[in-house]
């Protein structure tokens, strides 16, 4: 009869993975009735990340991209200024821009680190000195939980005295010289989506050594509300504030951080052990000083060597239940910001291009198990010899 084949389980590119711990604390804001916006479950997670990331101040939020936005929103931006931004990102970084009806500038990526690249930024700076329209803020993103440059990039905003932004949503847990990431930029931003290394379903957290700007975030995300006896408010607000119950979900999960990015970096280790002999593949660098937290595995793949594009891996991979995806599409590509300008690396060389050309990345889930890691990779080397093969008839035949 027609008996069906036996669903091969589905293997996700990062899902949650939750530790048993949040229970706890959820338990603890049921029992307090204490599930409303603000709570002691989020006094406690900004105070436990501030330890975590060795010290300043931070503001939760129910989303990254509300960090980021927050962190806008303190600039006072008028309709028209400049903000330069990575082009080599989710489109959660530069949105922000547009709320505050300001103008993104894209900057490319470098080869070492896939991001924002230190020539590019300075010859966006140069010119932009020289017209006069320098920007408010820089918003540097750390890729797939690999610092930028910051060395270089931190020296050219201060000599033009520009604001850095860290967008670490992707990065916590990583270092760079050993500090933390997130807390280069004058703002760093994290976010607990739930693809990211922890989640509380959705949120994100607005960190920053300015003590003063916090407490401004922290005043505009619950509506603005003026210091008086009745509702007032002067300026424009917004309900970024996060939940006490999921707040405490991020509490059980920071307590593994650790270990989430100890298993992400073996399972990184795993596929570039395995997987770097194949013709045309390379897997993401390492900068030198830096530790990553290979939030996913990311590497490139040259058609004309591995006989096969990212996409026909890709789509090869998800007949056999396995989710694997194109790196970012980078920002000036968009057609939201197909009138925004681009700096590449170099005149005619566009980096970010060339990566999401060839880029992919793969399942990096830290539950993912050694069984389905060991399937992603016998899949893997399966397509790749098939195309091996199929090159090597077309050529004889
Ligand atoms: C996930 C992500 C964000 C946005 O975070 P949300 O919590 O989903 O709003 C911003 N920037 C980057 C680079 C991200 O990967």
């Amino acid at each position: 009869m027609n008996k069906k084949k036996p669903e091969i389980a589905q293997i996700f590119l990062s899902p949650p993975h939750l530790t048993g711990a949040e229970q706890y604390f959820i338990q603890q804001a049921l029992t307090s009735n204490w599930i409303a916006p603000l709570g002691p479950h989020v006094d406690a997670f900004e105070n436990e990340i501030v330890d975590y990331v060795g010290g300043g101040e931070a503001v939760a939020v129910s989303s990254g991209t509300a960090a980021i936005h927050l962190s806008l929103a303190l600039l006072n931006l008028e309709p028209g200024d400049k903000v330069f931004c990575s082009t080599l990102t989710f489109i959660a970084s530069a949105n922000p821009i547009l709320y505050e009806r300001a103008i993104p500038v894209f900057i490319d990526s470098e080869p070492d680190s896939w991001n924002m690249s230190p020539q590019a930024l300075e010859r966006a700076l140069r010119e932009a000195d020289q017209q006069n329209t320098l920007p408010k803020a820089v918003i540097v993103v750390n890729l797939y939980g690999q610092s930028a440059k910051y060395a270089e990039i931190l020296a050219l905003c201060q000599h033009y005295d520009i604001t850095v932004i860290e967008d670490a949503a992707e990065s916590l847990g990583a270092t760079y010289k050993g500090q933390a990431s997130g807390t280069f930029g004058r703002f760093g931003i994290y976010s607990f989506n739930g693809n990211k290394i922890i989640t509380t379903s959705g949120g994100g957290m607005l960190i920053s050594q300015d003590k003063a700007a916090i407490q401004k975030a922290r005043f505009l995300s619950a509506q603005a509300r003026d210091p008086a006896p009745y509702y007032q408010h002067s300026r424009v607000g917004y309900n970024y504030r996060l939940s006490n119950i999921l707040a405490g979900i991020g509490r059980g999960q920071l307590e593994t951080l650790d270990e989430r990015v100890k298993k992400r970096r073996t399972i990184f280790a795993t596929y570039a052990q395995e997987l770097s002999a194949l013709p045309g593949v390379h897997f993401m660098k390492e900068l030198e000083h830096a530790r990553s937290n290979r939030w996913l595995t990311a590497l490139t793949i040259e058609e004309e060597q591995a006989g096969l594009s990212p996409g026909e891996l890709i789509a090869g991979l998800a007949t056999e239940n396995i989710e694997a995806r194109h790196v970012w599409k980078p920002l000036h590509l968009q057609p939201l910001f197909k009138d925004a300008r681009f700096y590449p690396h170099e005149e005619g060389r566009s980096v970010s291009e060339a990566l999401f050309e060839c880029g992919l990345c793969l399942p990096s889930g830290s539950n993912l198990s050694s069984d389905d890691q060991a399937r992603v990779i016998h899949a893997i080397k399966r397509l790749s010899h098939l195309s091996g093969e199929k090159r090597v008839k077309s050529k004889i035949g």
